[in-house]
């Protein structure tokens, strides 16, 4: 590929509206262009990198033995009716009704129109089992989409779904797909971790996330110090031993962020008495010193503008129980989860602490819309925070009875489960059995946010210069950048031997032929994260040298111009 044939796209300034630096730098670099909330164009070269990430999916999957087929994106309410969820699924599911007064949805998940097919076509226990996957458009009407790709309102999953007739025989699949899952994530080389996770809207028992690492993940992760014991913190949170410490006294219940400008329209939301002399201790999420996500304190006295404390600096604190113990209010503002920006004050989160006992306390999670009452203050305000102020924290004993919970900051991208017979059963999918009796079926699951890896991968590879792309998914393979082609008699031969060459030996070269400052080119080719740079200058062409260079370790290595395609491929 020729840069002056193809869109380059690059950014110099940062997006203002991008939180989070994957989605800067898919921005920067290129590859995705805002349509609207939650609505994103993919460029050539993002597109480049979501087909790699889709054709992995699609190796494993049928390396796994599931079989590829398409389905629409949209689906007739009649089936969302027989399975129940028409009522259940709420605002994310985009309805609408055609020029016939028909109803249908825009497909957020497909598990109703395969459970049609199937029901449809596989009559006989002799087909089965079954898997079918597709790779498919997903539409949701995401409450708050956000960051990009990463939570987007129409974007690409990977579906499968498995049919059984035995408990035994969907928990063998169940078992092949986690496998094919952690080989596709050990494939696109990210530190992930599988996790023990709730079932949720989709239904049924058993069921598993896929989260990478990353401080801007959006889900808290529990996982043992000592053994491979790990789980979402809602499921770890369920199964944690519950002496570990005294129960919330009240139940946790979410309610809505307040819309609160100041600490007196905070308290007044939540009922706490104005009292004199009265100190209240703010702990909001902040960046630290390193741009990482921190927790900021200070006492103050008297009202304040919630707005206006942003902008102060206040010292980092690490461990805000001791402040915590003195002030008899405490609020605390989080900033949006994986913010690298200015703290966000969509979260506020008040504590009221007039009662001398620590418990009790209504307090907010660091999430939007997530507040919670019965709150025990009997621990660190961070753990709290860390962990959406849920039951867990770190230090914790592992409900798998073998050393302490760690806790981390995910992004989910898989979701396993074991859906029993929730959707055969109420859309009547049966087949034959061996005996000659009609058996209702059983099903699995299998979801991957293909889109949303392609952001996940950027979060964990990057620099202060841009992406740093794992080999297996990087736009292209090489670039080849000739300095000051144009004005030098020798290097538009070279280079274009060299672009030829690597390109008959099947590697995939953005050859940039811009009439660009050779610092515009490096810039670029390190933005948009390829992994190795060829540099073609007039003073190695005396020695019939060209320069290689690595973008993850910076290496550079000299090499022989006529052995170049050799030694790169
Ligand atoms: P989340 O908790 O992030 O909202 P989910 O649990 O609702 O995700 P699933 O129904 O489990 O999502 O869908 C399977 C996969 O699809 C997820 O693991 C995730 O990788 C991806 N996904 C879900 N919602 C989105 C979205 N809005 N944008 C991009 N990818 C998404
Ligand atoms: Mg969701
Ligand atoms: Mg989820
Ligand atoms: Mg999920």
């Amino acid at each position: 590929m020729r840069t002056s044939q193809y869109i380059l796209a690059t950014l110099k300034e940062t997006p203002s509206d991008a939180e989070i630096v994957s989605h800067q730098l898919m921005l920067r670099a290129g590859m995705i262009r805002r349509v609207a909330s939650g609505l994103y164009t993919w460029l050539p070269s993002g597109l480049r990198v979501l087909r790699k990430v889709e054709n992995i999916v699609r190796e494993e999957m049928d390396k796994a033995g599931a079989i590829e087929m398409l389905m629409p994106v949209i689906q007739p309410a009649d089936l969302w009716e027989e399975s129940g969820r028409w009522d259940q699924f709420g605002p994310e599911l985009v309805r609408f009704t055609d020029r016939h007064n028909r109803t249908f949805a825009l497909g957020p998940t497909h598990e109703e129109v395969i459970t049609d097919f199937v029901r449809k076509e596989i009559n006989s226990y002799k087909q089965l089992p079954i898997t079918l996957y597709q790779v498919q458009t997903k539409v949701r009407d995401e409450r708050r989409p956000r960051f990009g790709v990463m939570r987007a309102r129409e974007f690409t999953m990977k579906d499968a779904y498995s049919f059984h007739l035995s408990d035994e025989c969907l928990d063998a699949t169940y078992q092949a797909m986690h496998k094919a899952y952690c080989n596709i994530f050990e494939r696109l080389n990210l530190d992930y971790r599988p996790v023990i996770a709730d079932t949720g809207s989709i239904g049924g028992s058993v069921s598993h996330e896929f989260h990478v690492l990353a401080e801007s993940g959006e889900d808290a992760i529990a996982f043992s110090d000592a053994s491979d014991y790990a789980a979402n913190i809602e499921k770890a949170e369920a199964l944690a031993p519950s002496e570990a410490r005294p129960a919330p006294s009240k139940e946790l219940k979410a309610f809505p962020t307040p819309d609160a400008k100041t600490i007196d329209e905070l308290k007044k939301h939540y009922g706490v008495k104005p009292h004199r002399g009265v100190k209240t201790l703010i702990v909001y999420g902040a960046p630290n010193e390193e741009g990482q996500r921190g927790l900021v304190a200070l006492v103050v006295r008297g009202d304040h503008d919630l707005n206006e404390l942003k902008a102060e600096k206040h010292p980092l604190v690490d461990a805000p129980l001791e402040m915590a113990k003195e002030a008899d209010i405490i609020a605390a503002v989080g900033a949006k989860p994986g913010s690298l920006g200015p703290v966000g004050l969509s979260m506020p989160i008040i504590i009221d602490r007039t009662a001398n006992v620590m418990a009790d306390f209504v307090a907010g999670a660091n999430k939007d819309d997530e507040h919670y009452s019965g709150i025990n203050w009997d621990r660190d305000v961070t753990d709290y925070l860390v962990a959406d102020l849920r039951n867990i924290v770190e230090g914790d004993a592992s409900p798998c009875g073998q050393g302490n919970l760690q806790i981390k900051r995910g992004i989910e991208v898989g979701h396993i489960f074991q859906l029993g017979t929730k959707y055969s059963e109420a859309m009547k999918a049966g087949v034959l059995s061996e005996t000659g009796k009609n058996q209702i079926m059983t099903m699995g699951c299998y979801g991957i946010g293909v889109s949303r890896i392609v952001a996940a991968a950027i979060e964990q590879n990057n620099d202060q210069y841009g992406i740093i792309w794992p080999q297996p998914i990087a736009p292209f393979d090489i670039a080849i950048v000739p300095m000051n082609m144009h004005k030098s008699h020798r290097i538009p031969d070279i280079a274009n031997n060299l672009y030829e060459g690597l390109k008959a030996a099947g590697l995939e070269v953005l050859f940039d032929d811009r009439k660009e400052r050779p610092g515009v080119m490096f810039n670029d080719m390190e933005l948009l994260g390829v992994p190795f740079t060829l540099v073609i200058g007039e003073r190695n062409l005396d020695e019939n040298k060209v320069e290689l260079k690595n973008r993850r370790t910076g290496e550079k290595l000299m090499i022989d111009i006529d052995t170049a395609v050799e030694a790169i491929k």
